[in-house]
């Protein structure tokens, strides 16, 4: 019934191949939308059991799959949600030429996932590839979007953003988040997922959306790429 998006849209969404790495508090909602919205293939990658201490965020999961692999916990759940969608667990973190392999089999990435080491390895990884990433951190009362479209293999990209992944080495399970700010950056990674897989325009094409959940105040950064980037800079 959407203008812009219609029969042909869903065709798209039931054909397309999305990467989701992670499967905490953001992945648990972009799952849960893009299997409700009838992705074709959904592969999950995460290495993690699921612990109590995850649900207060981690809506993908009950108290009964405490211990079990987040990965065919979400599977089970997601194929009950919808049976036309092909899951896939990938049940380890992701890194190397395992990474570049998952990369080069989807048509977009969510990254969704805890630390940076990997968030750089997705970026470097789908500007090779030229696969678009959605990208999202939320920490504390605090949460960022991006889409990096990677046309042509050019910037802005995560690596012109974060020039040092010292300096940001924290974590939810080490900091605390609330629940809701990582279902509303979530449900906006799935959002702009589905403009990307249907050819609407991402309105965070090359900005970040910043979000203040304490003050509940927005604002977009127009992100410029790093002529001297290594990952997206000229070679
Ligand atoms: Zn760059």
């Amino acid at each position: 019934m959407l203008a812009g998006f219609d029969i042909r849209g869903q065709e798209r969404v039931s054909a397309a191949r999305v990467l989701v790495v992670g499967a905490g508090g953001l992945g648990s909602p972009v799952c849960l939308y893009l299997a409700a919205a009838g992705v074709g293939t959904l592969r999950i990658a995460d290495g993690d059991s699921v612990e109590l201490t995850n649900l207060q965020r981690q809506i993908l999961y009950a108290t009964a799959d405490v211990g079990a692999s987040k990965v065919s916990a979400a599977a089970a759940y997601l194929s009950r949600l919808n049976p036309d969608v092909s899951v896939v667990p990938i049940p380890q973190r992701l890194s190397g030429e395992s990474l570049i392999e998952q990369v080069s089999q989807v048509d977009v990435v969510v990254d969704a996932t805890d630390n940076f080491a990997t968030r750089f390895e997705l970026n470097a990884a789908c500007c090779a590839a030229h696969v678009p990433l959605v990208s999202a951190a939320a920490i504390r009362m605090e949460a960022q979007v991006a889409v990096y479209s990677y046309r042509g293999g050019t910037g802005p990209c995560y690596r012109c953003l974060y020039q040092d992944e010292q300096e940001i080495a924290e974590s939810c399970s080490e900091t605390g988040v609330l629940g809701p700010l990582v279902g509303i950056i979530g449900a906006i990674q799935a959002l702009e997922t589905l403009k990307v897989l249907t050819g609407m325009e991402s309105s965070l094409d090359g900005k970040l959306l910043v979000l203040d959940a304490r003050r509940l105040e927005w604002r977009t950064v127009k992100l410029r790429a790093d002529p001297k980037c290594p990952i997206c800079g000229p070679k």
